[in-house]
């Protein structure tokens, strides 16, 4: 199929003759899996001994009866990932397919198909299409759909922190928070969305003589481009206001996770949504996405923030607005005051939450002196004592990384810091005999610009101490990053906390808390400053940004500006007058 110059004008030539595609409605089923580990023997290098470092899941039926099990997850439920390939948006022609693997074991997961630049046009084409009667739907009937799609995701917590910890090998605790984000979004903004975007009556040019109305119209189709860190999350939670606001979706997630964005598309549609409205395509960011910056009225991108540059650049040559949510190099700062236990417990779930692959976690922590010697060592004791494995029960404190890439990236930083002089107070290393991609939980100190983790996010489970003696010397060292996503700030004097926070340039700060405060407060707004992004999610922006603010005003009885009756001189003497009693008289200006 040519791709047209825009899919508007093929849209508006062949309404009716669009190529088949070939999502379809599938009916939800879910398999009665019985996973399984078997441990893998593998050479070692270094001491030429077998010893056991990997482990293979078994996830096909079949398979279970030919390997003994050593290690078992026992039966669990998850969706049938074969029937959910059929509710991406693509041509109903022959595909080529990449595999998604389970972090835990290396093992392939499942494959999708990589879509084509063609199957992105056909899948914005229909979204415009249908928007048209998307926007016709009355605001209460979207209200349901979202209210029904937060009990749904409840009844069907299970598979869906099954899915979530096998193809993003997160630990439970951590997928159940992208469950709770989801359905605390859907609410939120099913209740709320009809008072945001009611028209709102504004000041007339002229007092009694002018009506002006603000209104919020739908941008059209928003295209999404999700991580793969919070898979649910940021595909769901950001799609759920534009969906309200009468907007079309088109979603690309990462490659390594498309199926938990399938199933939560699936349930969308079980909760009433019409598919067409909420599109997903799967395969390569690069191949897919210049079609999505050509095509799309809005387009909400999270991701790092080389990615972010490029496409924030291209959606500003076609003028269309952008929210970026980017990276981040988190500090916290821990002052002589705060409460140790409260503090050492929240900075240490701050920094190690999904592995430290969250992109408000704690990646510096800056403490006082008079409290720095009673605080690291309590900090490495309860790091020590934290549990990394593949569990799929919430008995992990932390689960693998997502790849080897991003395994690499880790041990990268760690090695580089270390051999250029960096003191290891705990972690430091892989640890291949849990899973393919696991990094233990890290804590250094003595850590110099020099080192590529001084300024550069990590994005794992990797945490710098400093010790600082003057609280304005830990601000300056917090904000000297071109980074501003989140801070943290540790105190017993809160409002001396709120002070300090604010000086932190981040989009978020929170005072005795590092991330849950600001991120679970869906009612303000939530994204970064500096390279950490434009833009907000969560609140009344976190819709209307989906929107165009359109001024609708009517003018009675007589024009702005000389007339018949008001010569130029008369008018401008008239205005005069009016100027100023609009400044004399309280609520007429
Ligand atoms: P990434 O930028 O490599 O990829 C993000 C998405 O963009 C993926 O879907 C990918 O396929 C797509 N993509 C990549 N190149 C593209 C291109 N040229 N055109 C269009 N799409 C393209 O990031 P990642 O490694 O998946 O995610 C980790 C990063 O995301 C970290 O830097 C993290 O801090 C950041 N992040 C930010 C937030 C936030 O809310 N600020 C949340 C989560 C993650």
């Amino acid at each position: 199929m040519p791709i047209a110059t825009s899919s508007l004008d093929a849209c508006e030539d062949q309404d009716e003759n669009l190529p088949r595609r070939a999502n379809k409605l599938v009916e939800r089923r879910l398999y009665e899996v019985k996973i399984e580990f078997i441990p893998v023997i593998w050479q070692s290098n270094r001491r030429k001994k077998e010893t056991i470092v990997g482990t293979t899941a078994l996830i096909s039926p079949e398979k279970i009866n030919d390997v003994p099990a050593k290690h078992s997850w026992g039966t669990r439920k998850i969706p049938d990932l074969a029937r959910l390939t059929a509710l991406i948006s693509h041509a109903d022609t022959p595909h080529d397919l990449t595999t998604v693997r389970a972090p835990f074991t290396g093992e392939t997961l499942g494959a999708v198909p990589i879509c084509t630049p063609e199957d992105v046009q056909m899948a914005f084409c229909h979204a415009r299409t249908t928007q048209r009667s998307w926007v016709q739907t009355r605001i209460s009937e979207r209200k349901a759909i979202f209210l029904r799609y937060h009990d749904l995701i409840l009844q069907h917590q299970e598979e869906l922190l099954n899915l979530l910890q096998l193809e993003a090998g997160k630990s439970r605790l951590s997928a159940q928070d992208e469950i709770f984000d989801v359905v605390i979004n859907s609410r939120y903004y099913a209740v709320r969305a009809g008072r945001y975007l009611r028209p709102q009556r504004r000041k007339g040019a002229l007092p009694l003589l002018t009506h002006t109305m603000e209104l919020h119209q739908p941008v059209g189709v928003v295209g999404i481009i999700s991580p793969w860190n919070y898979p649910l999350t940021l595909t769901i939670s950001d799609a759920i206001p534009a969906i309200l606001a009468g907007n079309c979706v088109v979603l690309k997630p990462a490659e390594e996770t498309p199926f938990i964005a399938l199933y939560a598309a699936q349930l969308l549609f079980e909760a009433g949504l019409p598919p067409e409205v909420f599109q997903v395509l799967t395969g390569k960011g690069r191949v897919i996405g210049p079609v999505f910056l050509k095509e799309a009225n809005y387009l909400c991108f999270t991701g790092g923030t080389a990615t972010g540059r490029l496409l924030a650049g291209q959606a500003g040559e076609r003028l269309i607005k952008c929210s970026m949510e980017l990276g981040g190099k988190n500090p916290a700062i821990v002052l002589n005051d705060a409460d140790l236990n409260k503090a050492v417990t929240g900075i240490w779930h701050g920094s190690f939450a999904n592995s430290g692959q969250l992109c408000v976690h704690m990646e510096r922590v800056y403490v006082q002196s008079g409290i720095y010697d009673r605080f690291v060592p309590e900090l490495v004791r309860q790091v020590k004592e934290m549990k990394v494995s593949a569990a799929m029960d919430f008995s992990a404190d932390m689960g693998s990384l997502i790849s080897q890439d991003q395994l690499d990236k880790v041990t990268q930083h760690v090695e580089d810091a270390l051999k250029k002089g960096a003191i290891l107070l705990t972690g430091g290393k892989a640890r291949p005999d849990i899973g393919p991609f696991f990094f233990e939980p890290t804590l250094m100190t003595n850590i110099k610009p020099d080192m590529t983790l001084y300024a550069q996010e990590t994005f794992g489970p990797v945490v710098s101490i400093y010790r600082f003696e003057d609280v304005e010397q830990a601000i300056q060292l917090a904000n000297a990053s071109s980074y501003g996503l989140n801070s943290s700030v540790w105190t017993r004097d809160v409002r001396r906390g709120q002070q300090i926070a604010r000086q932190l340039q981040t989009g978020t700060s929170n005072v005795n808390e590092t991330l849950n405060a600001a991120w679970g407060s869906v009612d303000s707004p939530m994204g970064g400053m500096k390279a950490s992004g434009l833009g907000r999610r969560h609140g009344k922006e976190g819709i209307l940004k989906y929107t165009e603010a359109q001024t609708v005003a009517t003018q009675s009885l007589m024009l702005i500006g000389p007339n018949r009756f008001l010569p130029p001189e008369r008018y401008a003497k008239t205005m005069t007058v009016m100027l100023k009693l609009m400044k004399a008289i309280p609520g007429l200006g």
